[in-house]
């Protein structure tokens, strides 16, 4: 990632790809605390644009705010820098990370006199779990290790350090040729994907896991409205790993996985075995809105 042509926005100015580098003592490296999004811009029928630009931003100060990280810059100038990176690095639909660390000023715990900087980087990234995941489904398996209670990290911060924990898990289940993991808390009940939410379809009703320890999505709030829009309310509830063994459908939600069906749960075939009806009405109206083929959701595109 780091041997390429472009240009990363650094610390309030655009640097060459490749001089945007960091010191190996830096805080954030030896303690795992960075907050971080995870964005998406398309290439939609009006030209480039950022999905949901503001609410990433919001996401990313509010995590910063959970971890008394204080991000030194305003939200607007966070959402210009992302415009900037992708104007600068001619993409028309990329995947961005801005990130807020702190550096090298110092050593130990305590971040007191440590520094925070920030970096916005964009590159093209396709389908995360794959086309082929996205038109018939992935096979799922649920991982044993759990998901972070909610008073150990802070789950409504997209935080580095969370991340080990969907690493092993992801790492579990992949080697045993899964797609990905699905993630119980630590009483037993569904969380998360290690990088998605989760919804599942019984009965012509929409339900997602309570929305303890997972991240608050925004493709998830995004599929929400959109259900809402087709006359399904979504209920929030504890679910079981059975409750999606026995489901209709169900899908994952992510900005980097967008909408992918989940055709199995841990060798247990979801329905059909592939993606199902409501599952395939959602998808195409979630890629008609970020495509801008949708007018009536174009508050929700930033255009570059
Ligand atoms: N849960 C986790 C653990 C994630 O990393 C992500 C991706 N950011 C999500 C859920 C989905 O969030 P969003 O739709 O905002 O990308």
């Amino acid at each position: 990632m780091a041997d390429r042509d472009g240009f990363i926005w650094y610390d309030g100015k655009l640097v060459p790809w490749r001089e945007a580098t960091t010191h190996v003592l830096t805080h954030s490296l030896h303690y795992g605390l960075a907050v971080f999004e995870g964005v998406r811009a398309y290439n939609t029928v009006k030209g480039t644009a950022i999905f949901r630009l503001a609410e990433h931003t919001q996401r990313l100060i509010n995590s910063g705010k959970i971890y008394m990280m204080d991000i030194p810059y305003s939200k607007q100038e966070l959402m210009d820098a992302q415009l900037e990176v992708v104007r600068a690095n001619k993409l028309e639909s990329c995947y961005l990370r801005p990130i807020a660390f702190y550096g090298s000023e110092k050593m130990g715990i305590s971040t007191r006199d440590s520094k925070v900087h920030v970096a916005v980087a964009a590159w093209p990234w396709g389908a995360y779990l794959g086309e082929e995941g996205l038109e018939k489904g992935i096979r799922v398996k649920t991982s044993s290790y759990a998901r972070h209670h909610v008073n150990v990290t802070m789950p409504r911060a997209k935080m580095a350090g969370t991340y080990p924990n969907s690493i092993l898990a992801n790492l579990e289940v992949t080697r045993e040729g899964y797609d990905e993991a699905l993630l119980l808390d630590t009483q037993g009940f569904v969380a998360e994907g290690a990088g998605e939410n989760l919804f599942v379809i019984k009965d012509g009703k929409i339900y997602e896991p309570e929305i303890a320890s997972a991240l608050t999505g925004i493709t998830r709030d995004s599929v929400i409205r959109v259900a809402t829009e087709f006359g399904l309310e979504v209920q929030s509830k504890r679910l079981t790993r059975d409750d999606i063994y026995i489901a209709d459908e169900a899908f994952f939600t992510g900005t980097a996985a967008e909408v992918t069906p989940i055709r199995e749960l841990d060798n247990r075939t979801i329905g059909e075995g592939r993606r199902g009806p409501i599952t395939e009405k959602i998808q195409a109206r979630f890629f008609d809105i970020v495509n801008g083929r949708a007018p009536e959701y174009e508050s929700w595109l930033a255009f570059v």
